[in-house]
């Protein structure tokens, strides 16, 4: 089968990689190529900085009723085009298309039509200095921003940083993540077909260290809002210091699922077979670390485990596919190692643990994994400890709120939390004490916008979301004004 080729889109014309060189991406869940992605360098960032930042002078200054008339165009025109996107996302990254109908797509959407209404009602500060004048705020939008996502979430995540990005009347360079590029490079046509100015959204495909990289190192790209992994996310501070750069990073997660023997059984077991294995575990919200309160502790793991045998691995464009592909062979290799790990670490495997022997056909070679659950570790097991990003996920009773409160936060990371309790004074007293960045009582992936996101700890620095995002993408200057 021809292979997609994908090219980079400078100043709102598709261009070929100024090296000619590209790679193949993969779809998961056959394990053969279908694409091909353009091997961007440093001039292919230097063309799309030079449109980026020949068109800041006129978006940064066109009026907001204008950018947010196109940012609602172009929600409308991913409605139009869903299914096409929805298939593309499946696809690209493996997860079900029942999942990218119902989160990825509609939500990419959203996050347009959110920043459009967000920069029309905003409301800046103003205060009398009594005696000298008046004071007040403006936002300035800041230049050519770089925007680096990652495969998990593609479309979802990247847009989460176009909108508000473009909103505010900054320009952008996107680096979408090698292992899912499509759904970005359909979205270019969209940005244009919305009549979006030439240069204001510029996508350079291509790999994190030679693109990323120089999008990073850019002396005259001032800000880089970056999600991904905590790693690389070190690495990013570490390149962009000499320029003093202001930076988002959304990093990596192990986030505690806590269930008290109070909760809402059927509640907490359904949303926990949600948060564990959603997306095959690969959204940096998911619950991999499950903590059970004793007197429950038997009756849920064997719920868990049974509801988790039921779960369908496979084909990730059948209706009731609950879990497809994981994204690369790598990443296969990365999470089955952890798998492994676990038994070598005394952990024993309640189920699943290895490819599905169901698979037929074509996706024999695909990616897959039984969703996993490990039980019989402790918190220090490395297996605990480490971000897996995989259908795995650990069982732990505990017996008292402090313990469960001291294991749920000895952690390097703080990304979320889901509490499971009906008792009103617990449900605070706990969210209270957990180092993370969103806590979740009795819900899971319950995201409103308007609400800061981030992580505490290695999960990230700073928060987007509403106001937070408002004052990520612009400088906020205060003006006084003498009497
Ligand atoms: P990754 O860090 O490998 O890559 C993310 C992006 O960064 C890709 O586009 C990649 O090409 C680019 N990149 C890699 N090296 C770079 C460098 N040196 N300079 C500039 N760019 C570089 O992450 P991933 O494997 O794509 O994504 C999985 C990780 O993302 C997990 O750790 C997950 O928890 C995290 N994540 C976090 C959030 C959040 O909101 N906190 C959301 C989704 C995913």
């Amino acid at each position: 089968m021809a292979l997609t080729t994908i090219d980079n889109f400078i100043n709102n014309e598709f261009v070929k990689p100024t090296e000619g060189a590209y790679f193949d991406t993969f779809n998961p869940a056959h394990g053969v190529p279908h694409a091909q992605i353009p091997d961007s360098t440093k001039p292919d960032v230097e063309l799309a900085y030079k449109a980026a930042s020949t068109a800041f002078p006129i978006w940064s200054k066109t009026p907001k009723a204008e950018r947010a008339r196109i940012l609602y165009k172009i929600a409308d025109l991913i409605d139009a085009r869903q299914d096409e996107f929805v298939r593309a996302e499946s696809k690209d990254q493996g997860k079900p298309v029942s999942l990218a109908k119902a989160i990825d797509i509609p939500r990419a959407a959203y996050n347009f039509r959110f920043f459009a209404g967000r920069i029309l009602h905003s409301v800046e500060e103003g205060a009398e200095l009594e005696g000298v004048g008046y004071n007040y705020t403006q936002r300035m939008p800041i230049g050519v921003a770089g925007l680096i996502s990652p495969w998990n979430l593609p479309l979802y995540l990247l847009t989460w940083k176009i909108a508000p990005c473009i909103a505010c009347g900054n320009t952008a360079i996107c680096k979408p993540s090698e292992f899912t590029s499509l759904t970005a490079y359909m979205l270019c046509s969209v940005l244009k077909e919305a009549g979006l100015p030439a240069g204001v959204v510029n996508m350079v495909f291509g790999t994190g260290m030679k693109a990323g990289q120089a999008l990073v190192e850019h002396p005259r790209i001032p800000l880089i809002s970056f999600t991904g992994g905590t790693v690389t996310g070190a690495k990013i501070i570490a390149n962009s210091a000499p320029h003093f750069k202001k930076l988002s990073l959304e990093l990596g997660g192990k986030n505690a699922n806590i269930i008290f023997a109070d909760c809402d059984f059927e509640k907490a077991l359904t949303t926990t077979l949600r948060s564990s294995f959603a997306n095959q575990g690969e959204i940096c919200l998911c619950g991999s670390r499950i903590f059970v309160e004793r007197p429950i502790y038997e009756r849920f793991l064997n719920a868990l485990v049974e509801g988790t045998k039921k779960l369908k691995v496979g084909d990730p464009s059948a209706a009731d596919t609950n879990l497809g592909a994981l994204v690369s062979k790598e990443h296969w290799e990365k999470v089955k190692g952890y798998v492994d790990l676990g038994v070598e670490e005394g952990g024993k495997i309640e189920c699943g643990g290895k490819k599905p022997a169901s698979l037929q056909g074509e996706f024999q070679n695909g990616y897959f994994l039984e969703p996993t659950i490990i039980s019989g570790l402790t918190p220090s097991c490395r297996v605990m400890r480490e971000e897996i990003f995989g259908p795995v996920v650990t069982v732990y009773a505990f017996d008292t709120e402090e313990e469960v409160i001291q294991i749920a936060n000895d952690s390097e990371y703080g990304l979320s939390c889901s509490i499971w309790t009906e008792n009103g004074r617990r449900q605070r007293r706990v969210a209270g004490e957990i180092q993370a960045g969103t806590v979740w009582v009795n819900t899971w992936m319950s995201r409103d916008l308007r609400m800061p996101f981030g992580g505490m700890k290695k999960s990230g620095l700073g928060r987007e979301g509403g106001e937070h995002s408002l004052d990520f993408y612009t400088e906020l200057k205060t003006i006084c004004l003498a009497d």
